[in-house]
């Protein structure tokens, strides 16, 4: 450690959506927080500006995001409420349908661009005065010591901390510097990311149809718009890409069976390849991971960004029990807390959301026309699923404090 070193309490590494939560969460306790970004800063630039992709919040995210004093903010730039979600298989036919009223809820949750989301929370840091923003930064190493981790940034900076919070993303050098390791696979597919106008309105509704090579959602936007994101495998995918813009919409229309009318307009296309990865845990002493740099899942039950928020809040609150209690912030008795409050319950939904993968992506005709049966029982079943709705709105199970009613 030289001279010129700097000291924080907590270091977040990566400002994206996950990283900047966990340090607006932490903010306002006493902690002196910095944040290491590698993009500079995203504002709320034109639409085509930045990560094209929207996120499904669920109910708990929303209330993460109120309790950080960003919800207000997010609104006010853009959100939009989706009512309705209607899920149909391809090949066997069966379908199940979900509305709001059924579950005594005003809407399943709101479309949200990651580009907006970016910047309300950014403004929000920007407004907290113990919290430090380094962007355009990257890390360069990390050597995790007794009593504090030492982080060297690309122009030689050093920054100590008592805990440092890996939040860099599904290719995480922050995991890779503590030597954790991941289990997973590649899915071979690409998720295809785009907007389209399509000939009637969205209706608030989230589509979903399930094809044997990946699924295709449109989610509603608040112009009118939908946002596409088609998970392709990769030979189709790569098709689905070459083709002009009048050929794609035309492929996307029968995709979705045409069920918005005519796809009238697309806007760019940006692929991203899709992979199941877990890390095998969440913490060190001085460390903790978050967010994709923790686990990585399929887009097509939208849950990625909701388990992050929930790490997030979680972390937060092992943060505040230790500060309440006098403890170490960085100490592995902390950050067990919060691993063992985040990690099963994120194995298990990564393994659900694997098994829907393969489920529907398999079209030999017998399971094609067993889970075509089950999903026209289900919708016919209100408990079952109002469970599986009240599941995928974040309402139910152990919530940290700030995803709480
Ligand atoms: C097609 C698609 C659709 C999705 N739809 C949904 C959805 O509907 N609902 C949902 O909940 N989730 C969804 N997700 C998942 C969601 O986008 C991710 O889970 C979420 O963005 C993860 O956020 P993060 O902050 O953990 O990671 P990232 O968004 O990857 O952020 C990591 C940040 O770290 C920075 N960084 C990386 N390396 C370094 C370094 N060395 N030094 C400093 N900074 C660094 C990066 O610049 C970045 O800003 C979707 C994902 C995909 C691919």
């Amino acid at each position: 450690m030289s001279e010129s070193t700097t000291h924080q309490d907590l270091l977040v590494i990566g400002g994206g959506l996950v990283g900047a939560a966990v340090a607006a969460a932490c903010a306002g306790r006493g902690l002196s927080i910095a944040v290491i970004e590698a993009r500079p800063p995203v504002r709320n630039g034109p639409a085509d500006h930045g990560d094209p992709r929207v996120c499904a919040l669920n109910r708990a995210s929303q209330r993460i995001l109120s309790r950080l004093g960003v919800w207000g903010r997010i609104t006010e730039l853009g959100v939009s409420p989706y009512r309705r979600m209607e899920v149909w298989d391809a090949i066997g036919g069966g379908r199940i349908q979900f509305d709001s009223a059924d579950l005594g809820e005003p809407d399943l949750g709101h479309i949200v661009e990651n580009r907006i989301l970016q910047s309300a929370l950014w403004e929000r840091l920007e407004h907290c005065p113990e919290v430090t923003l380094i962007a355009p930064a990257r890390i360069m190493d990390l050597t995790l010591g007794a009593e504090s981790a030492l982080v060297t940034l690309h122009d030689g900076r050093q920054i100590a901390a008592r805990l440092v919070v890996g939040a860099d993303g599904r290719d995480s050098r922050v995991r890779e510097f503590a030597g954790i390791g991941t289990r997973g696979w590649d899915y071979d597919q690409r998720a295809i990311v785009t907007t389209a106008r399509t000939e009637w309105p969205h209706a608030e509704t989230a589509w979903q149809r399930f094809l044997p090579t990946g699924p295709v959602a449109f989610l509603p936007l608040a112009d009118g718009r939908c946002s596409i994101v088609w998970s392709a495998v990769e030979g189709y995918a790569q098709t689905l890409l070459a083709l002009s813009d009048e050929a794609f919409c035309e492929a996307l229309g029968e995709a979705i069976e045409h069920r918005l009318g005519r796809i009238l307009a697309v806007g760019p296309r940006t692929a991203f390849a899709l992979r199941l990865q877990h890390a095998t845990n969440y913490c060190q002493p001085r460390l903790a991971l978050v967010g994709d740099a923790a686990h990585a899942v399929h887009p097509l039950a939208g849950q990625g960004l909701n388990l992050g928020l929930l790490d997030a809040a979680e972390l937060a609150a092992a943060i505040d029990r230790a500060i309440d209690r006098g403890r170490d912030i960085g100490s592995f008795a902390t950050l067990r807390r919060y691993e063992r409050a985040r990690r099963g319950d994120n194995w298990v939904m990564l393994l659900a959301f694997d098994g829907l993968k393969r489920l529907f992506g398999n079209d030999q005709a017998w399971l094609a026309f067993a889970r075509s049966l089950g999903l026209g029982l289900t919708d016919r079943l209100g408990p079952v699923k109002n469970h599986l709705g009240a599941t995928a709105l974040g309402i139910r199970g152990a919530l940290p404090p700030l995803a709480r009613p």
